[in-house]
């Protein structure tokens, strides 16, 4: 497996791996990988002849410091395991690497975060899709793979990067499952800042998720209902509730209206003592 720490070095990889004809599937990643990175590895290496993933915790799209701080950083575990999985090729950079020399990040020019960046993670996190989509399309310009694998787990991320790939023209975008621990909870890297306690109450997230589920099953329609499912749920742990709420992704920005007709997702973000856990789960 080919390492870069220079984002033009792997640009060049690119372009050679390309002039000769090789399909190439991009893994973007923060790093401190775990199963569920590494399927969307297996999955781009099952549809492309090569495999790059990148490692980079993007400052832009932090609204905290301190959860950029703390955010779990194992670079060398993270490289043996590529390694191990077949990966091609893996790259990371500074932030000043991969904006043009950027001394600091209010120099890097945001892109706008698109129609899908309205409520719940936006109003959470402020600024954190414009974080998103700036660093992906500079990582799309760097490898300019035929397909990009991203996990549904952080689903609002995923119509945001769909628009962006729809308005590049390129990649693919390929969304892959979440992959769940034994009791239903999310693998994260934040999973690993958990205390026993804490990962305990955290499978609290995807009881409430199914409840969501169990009631759409049985006729529930209407959003502000299966919103208050989830809701019922999660008061019965210490989780700290940002949002609970049910979405169409066909109509988005429509929030707690009529009943729903079409496909429905289940969405929620807690705060589990220090750490925040985001899943969603499909309803219909
Ligand atoms: P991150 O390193 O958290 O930015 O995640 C990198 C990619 O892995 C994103 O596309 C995530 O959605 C995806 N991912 C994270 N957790 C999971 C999981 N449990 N199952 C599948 N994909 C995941």
């Amino acid at each position: 497996m080919k390492f870069f720490n220079i984002p033009e070095q792997a640009a060049s990889w690119c372009e050679s791996e390309r002039d000769r004809a090789r399909t190439i599937g991009l893994v973007p990643t923060m790093g401190a990988l775990h199963e569920g990175h590494l399927s969307l590895v297996e999955q781009a290496l099952a549809e492309n002849d090569l495999c790059v993933v990148s490692i980079f915790v993007n400052p832009l799209q932090f609204n905290e410091a301190s959860d950029y701080e703390a955010y779990p950083r194992d670079i060398d575990t993270d490289l043996n395991l590529l390694k191990q999985y077949g990966c091609s090729m893996t790259f990371t950079g500074s932030l000043s690497d991969f904006f043009d020399g950027a001394k600091n990040p209010g120099d890097i020019p945001l892109l706008d975060p698109g129609p899908f960046a309205q409520g719940l993670e936006s109003e959470h996190r402020p600024g954190h899709f414009a974080g998103v989509r700036t660093i992906v399309a500079r990582l799309f310009q760097t490898v300019r793979p035929d397909r990009a694998y991203f996990g549904e787990k952080d689903y609002q991320q995923t119509l945001i990067i769909t628009d962006l790939a729809g308005q590049l023209g390129y990649p693919e975008v390929v969304v892959c499952p979440t992959l769940r621990e034994h009791d239903g909870l999310a693998m994260s890297s934040r999973n690993r800042r958990l205390k026993p306690a804490e990962r305990a109450e955290a499978a609290g997230i995807y009881r409430a998720l199914c409840a969501a589920r169990t009631a759409w099953l049985s006729g529930q329609r209407h959003p502000a209902i299966l919103s208050a499912r989830m809701h019922e749920v999660l008061k019965t742990t210490s989780l700290e509730v940002e949002y609970a709420e049910v979405r169409d992704p066909n109509n988005w920005n429509a929030v707690n209206g009529e009943a729903m007709t079409g496909t429905a997702r289940a969405l929620i973000a807690v705060r589990c003592g220090e750490v925040r856990l985001i899943d969603n789960l499909e309803l219909a």
